[in-house]
């Protein structure tokens, strides 16, 4: 765990048994990265091929998001969930108030592009999403999620 995300100088894959949730194949947690156990042999297969790097990077963003919210993990998180819940999840489902968030839309819409995040000054193109009314960002998630 980094204490700072500032302070992750590169990210780590651990298995997990309860993380990330079925259905999700990664999550970022406090700077490592984890990989439910059923999964660690997809991850080994394919960590060095492109879908293991996008992978990677789409975490990476998240931890340089860390950065750009106050350099805070716990803020960061806070800012997550709230994000979620303004996603509704009652009403457009966990997957779409997940692809809604403006975190998750920033690091799908750029975690392709390797050089994206390739620092450790932080990202915030989530703030243009943020700025969004949650029906408009769950239309611009199914333009990636359809
Ligand atoms: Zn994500």
């Amino acid at each position: 765990m980094c204490r700072r995300p500032s302070k992750c100088a590169a990210i780590e894959v651990k298995a997990s048994r309860f993380l990330p949730p079925d259905g999700y194949f990664a999550i970022t947690f406090f700077g490592k990265v984890l990989v439910r156990r059923k999964n660690m042999e997809l991850w080994e297969r394919d960590r060095a091929s492109r879908a293991g790097k996008v992978m990677l990077h789409h975490e990476w963003i998240h931890v340089q998001q860390a950065v750009s919210t106050c350099n805070s993990w716990l803020f960061f998180y806070m800012a997550y969930i709230w994000y979620f819940l303004c996603g509704k999840p009652w009403k457009y489902g966990v997957k779409g108030a997940y692809y809604a968030n403006p975190f998750e839309l920033e690091a799908y819409i750029n975690d392709d592009d390797l050089s994206y995040a390739s620092g450790t000054s932080g990202t915030d193109g989530w703030r243009v999403f943020a700025k969004m009314e949650a029906e408009e960002r769950v239309r611009v998630s199914k333009v990636f999620h359809a």
